[in-house]
């Protein structure tokens, strides 16, 4: 994730200790500089979903799927995370609200010391379950709304999903629960994009988190769907122009990107057009300490049947099995050629990420849409949107032109 917020407005968030190390004298409570080294867990408790949703990246049915974990499996798995210090649990899905034992497992996670989240289509949040997911510990929320209603609904394959999530949201603001809601972007909602961010003040949100499209699961068949590059790189500025709009008129949101790290060089080049090279300088450093693309590192994915995954897009690939062998294990294991190259891409990467000025910050975005589109691992993400004159380009930590 990176935050457009704090890179271009310094507004201070709670998850600046993990996207950034330290995170700089904030007041916001932060993980512990121990667990800052260990992954994100998205915990895939379901893969049952109310809706069918046409990007769903789990590629979740309406049917119950067997081989879910019981309460004392999912339980058992928490132990797992707990003990090998990962700093944060996603509940995601499927719908993970659909599980009976949701609120119960929340508590538990948190009773164990993880940092409990949730991703949800928010349909299923109603005032009680919001309160007692809270009661229970729950830290975030996050809710996805891919669009105004008509082409939220039609993304989402129901009449009337727009209007139940944003109740959702309701229920989960009126519980205090920290809520944000997560938007999408593919050529069927793309034009309503800045109606989405603008919706935000409509229901009282302050956290924007913006998705490019990963080519997994259900992601893998739209394809077509995606933005061409050029129009990736006018949606990421937008959402930096949004960002800056609120903040000069002293109404904060927190904005977020997810999934192209592209997008972490992008924001260096717009900081230098807007405020100077001082300030891309200062951008730069932070991205640097956040590492670039995640995948493999800093993110992992458990599937509802306990595989372990690079990130939750990647669902076609298993490094092993929860039920087999503890999540610390499979995940220290670097005898796993793929894992291993991953944690080392930078020497791997060719064509214009090998020698991008920018690729200790981006570390070639997505190695998944490298492989689905080209077959090649280690190929440029083709949804790089770069010049070739910013690839090339001086890096401002280099030492580029004073302001
Ligand atoms: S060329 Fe590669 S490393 Fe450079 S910004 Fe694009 S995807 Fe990232």
């Amino acid at each position: 994730m990176i935050s457009i917020s704090k890179l271009l407005c310094d507004l201070d968030a709670e998850g600046d200790g993990l996207r950034y190390d330290a995170a700089d004298g904030s007041e916001k409570p932060q993980i512990t500089e121990e667990k800052q080294r260990n992954p994100v867990v998205v915990w895939n408790a379901t893969r049952r979903c109310n809706l069918y949703c046409s990007h769903c990246y789990a590629g979740a049915e309406t049917e119950p799927a067997p081989g879910e974990f019981s309460t004392a499996e999912a339980k058992a798995f928490l132990d797992q995370l707990a003990d090998y210090g990962a700093p944060v649990v996603l509940f995601s899905g499927g719908e993970p609200l659909v599980r009976d034992d949701l609120v119960d497992l929340v508590g538990y996670a948190a009773d164990r010391g993880l940092r409990p989240v949730l991703s949800s289509n928010g349909t299923l949040l109603t005032g009680e379950k919001a309160a007692a997911l809270r009661d229970a510990g729950l830290q975030y929320a996050g809710i996805s709304v891919d669009g105004l209603p008509e082409r939220n609904d039609r993304f989402r394959g129901e009449d009337g999903a727009f209007d139940a999530a944003v109740r959702g949201i309701e229920n989960c603001l009126d519980a205090g629960l920290k809520t944000g809601l997560r938007y999408t972007i593919t050529e069927a909602n793309a034009a309503d994009l800045e109606g989405v961010v603008d919706l935000l003040a409509d229901v009282g949100l302050d956290r924007f988190c913006f998705y490019h499209l990963d080519y997994g699961g259900r992601g893998a068949e739209i394809v077509d769907a995606d933005l061409t590059p050029r129009e990736k790189r006018e949606a990421v500025r937008s959402v930096a122009d949004l960002t800056l709009e609120y903040h000069d008129r002293g109404e904060e949101i927190e904005t977020l990107l997810v999934g192209n790290y592209a997008d972490a060089a992008f924001l260096v080049e717009y900081a230098r057009e807007e405020f100077g090279e001082a300030k891309a300088r200062a951008v730069y450093e932070y991205l640097e300490r956040n590492g670039g693309d995640p995948t493999g590192e800093r993110i992992a994915d458990v599937d509802y049947e306990g595989n372990v995954h690079l990130t939750q897009f990647w669902q076609g690939y298993s490094l092993g099995n929860v039920r087999d062998r503890p999540f610390g294990e499979i995940w220290e294991d670097e005898s796993n050629p793929l894992l291993n190259a991953l944690r080392n891409r930078e020497q791997h990467l060719t064509g214009k990420c090998a020698d991008c000025q920018y690729r200790s910050i981006c570390r070639g975005a997505s190695r998944l849409r490298a492989l689905a589109e080209t077959g090649d691992l280690f190929a440029p993400d083709p949804q790089c949107y770069l010049t070739d004159d910013e690839v090339h380009g001086e890096t401002p930590a280099a030492g580029g032109a004073a302001d």
